[in-house]
């Protein structure tokens, strides 16, 4: 915990300390955000246009399911599949 923060509330380095500013501070935050961001939050270009992925299920893109039609009719998708 940051000495100067804890008797003034200010603290010269800001969010740059590399004390804790607040209880929130000292927990740390364990989220992978590496592995996250990019994970499965994009249609896979090769699964899409041709319908085969040399990566499969270790694909870090969306392989989209074509027998789920609700999750088909949400994306640009479903006219190259349903066409
Ligand atoms: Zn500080
Ligand atoms: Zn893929």
């Amino acid at each position: 915990m940051c000495q100067a923060w804890l008797e003034s509330t200010r603290c010269a380095f800001g969010p740059d300390c590399k004390f804790a500013h607040g209880e929130t501070e000292l927990r740390p935050t364990k989220l992978p955000i590496r592995n996250t961001l990019k994970y499965k939050t994009k249609l896979c270009d090769k699964y899409t246009t041709t319908g085969i992925c040399p990566y499969g299920s270790r694909c870090l893109f969306i392989h989209p399911d074509p027998r789920s039609t609700a999750f088909y009719r949400q994306t640009a998708v479903s006219k190259f599949f349903l066409k």
